[in-house]
């Protein structure tokens, strides 16, 4: 590898001719290293490049052992190979990490906020600020600010220097890895932050495009504040707006109407759902009544549309009126469903035992304790069979 690896000297650079210096497996995940490599090891917040190498798809890459490794999907490829980088992956988090350092160094310029973390998220990033709280109106100003030094397209550039011209330098932040020895990688806003980095970014806060901030929340006393830039920030624009057009048609309303709408649906909702419950405690008690009526020592019933809960309501209320009948109650659509059989304190049967019978012949599987048994079925249509399994005493 050579002293600077070619994603660092030109991080536009999307496809190298090299040579397999070493290939391996670490934990199952095949790996090769290469003596040079347009592909970034995840570090510095920012997540690992994704690729090809001889053909072969690179689905990580790690600092490991003073080298980089290119964990494959594949088995390794070896000696001359074209390594070939994922730019649109490679561009998003270009554009996500340049403009944390934007945001950051307008936060600390202006707040006096310092980041205490950074996150680059599958969706949206964040930093951390050792701020306890930031209101609407410093979030505005702060979105605002961010925004004209997109506008005045500064450049950004990276450069290397040694030991004592660093140390006379203002660099922000002076997180050197503990023994760090030699040179020491900037990166430069032109006229806004120079700070250490080894990530890649863009050349020029123009290509950020934009930076929106999406929403605070606490975190250890500090606050983590959200945002997106570049392309990604336009994505998740159009996903927001299909998503808004789609229920916009599904309510039948204007966008400014939409969350009022939605709020009385779901209060209409809450209603229905209150009505039901009523009246379904009404059936069980009806149906209860009519069971208990009805002659003979077994009594069964089926609806096509009720659950579990309702058959133990039914059965629950019959054994109180009839204590001394089996109830056999299913429910279900086709032959899968429930089933629950009840014998009331005078009923002479061995619930556990019958159950079991009955599961098996509605071709399903069940449990209980004492006077009730339930389960699944898969065989509805043969309940007549069991009602007449339970007559003869079974
Ligand atoms: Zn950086």
């Amino acid at each position: 590898m050579p002293h600077i690896p070619a994603y660092e000297r030109d991080p536009r650079l999307t496809r190298l001719e090299t040579e397999v210096v070493d290939a391996g497996e670490d934990q199952g995940r095949p790996f090769v290293a290469l003596a040079d490599t347009v592909l970034y090891p995840e570090g510095g917040g920012q997540p690992p490049d994704h690729g090809t190498v001889g053909g072969v798809a690179v689905v990580d890459v790690q600092k490991a052992e003073g080298g980089i490794r290119h964990y494959l999907a594949g088995p390794p490829p070896s000696g001359r190979v074209t390594v070939e980088l994922d730019w649109a992956r490679r561009f998003d988090h270009m554009q996500q990490h340049t403009a944390q350092h934007l945001l950051t160094a307008v936060a600390d310029g202006r707040f006096g906020w310092h980041t205490t973390a950074f996150h680059l998220g599958e969706h949206l990033s964040d930093i951390e600020l050792d701020t306890p709280g930031i209101g609407p109106g410093k979030l505005t100003e702060l979105e605002d600010m961010v925004a004209a030094e997109i506008r005045a397209a500064r450049p950004v550039a990276a450069r290397r220097v040694g030991p004592e011209e660093y140390a006379g330098l203002a660099v922000r932040s002076r997180g050197l890895p503990e023994g760090h020895t030699g040179d020491i990688r900037l990166v430069e806003i032109q006229g806004v932050d120079l700070n250490t980095c080894g990530g890649t970014h863009v050349g020029s806060t123009a290509e950020l495009e934009a930076l929106k901030l999406l929403g605070t929340e606490s975190v250890r006393g500090g606050t983590r504040l959200f945002y997106a830039a570049g392309v990604r920030l336009r994505r998740l624009h159009a996903a927001h707006h299909e998503r808004n057009a789609e229920l916009r048609g599904l309510l039948g309303t204007s966008d400014d109407e939409l969350v009022a709408r939605t709020a009385s649906k779901l209060e209409q909702l809450k209603d229905a759902e209150r009505a039901v419950r009523d009246l379904e405690e009404e059936l069980a008690v009806a149906s209860a009544e009519a069971l208990s009526a009805r002659p003979g020592p077994v009594v069964t019933a089926h609806w096509p549309r009720r659950g579990l809960p309702f058959l133990q309501r039914v059965a629950k209320e019959t054994a109180r009126l009839a204590p001394d009948r089996v109830v056999l109650l299913t429910s279900g659509q086709g032959e899968e469903g429930s089933f629950l059989l009840v014998a009331g304190e005078e009923a002479a049967l061995d619930v556990p035992v019958a159950g079991r019978r009955v599961a098996e012949l509605l071709g399903g599987r069940g449990g209980g304790s004492g006077r009730i048994f339930q389960g699944k079925a898969s065989k509805l249509s043969r309940r007549a069979e069991a009602a007449t399994l339970l007559g003869s005493g079974a």
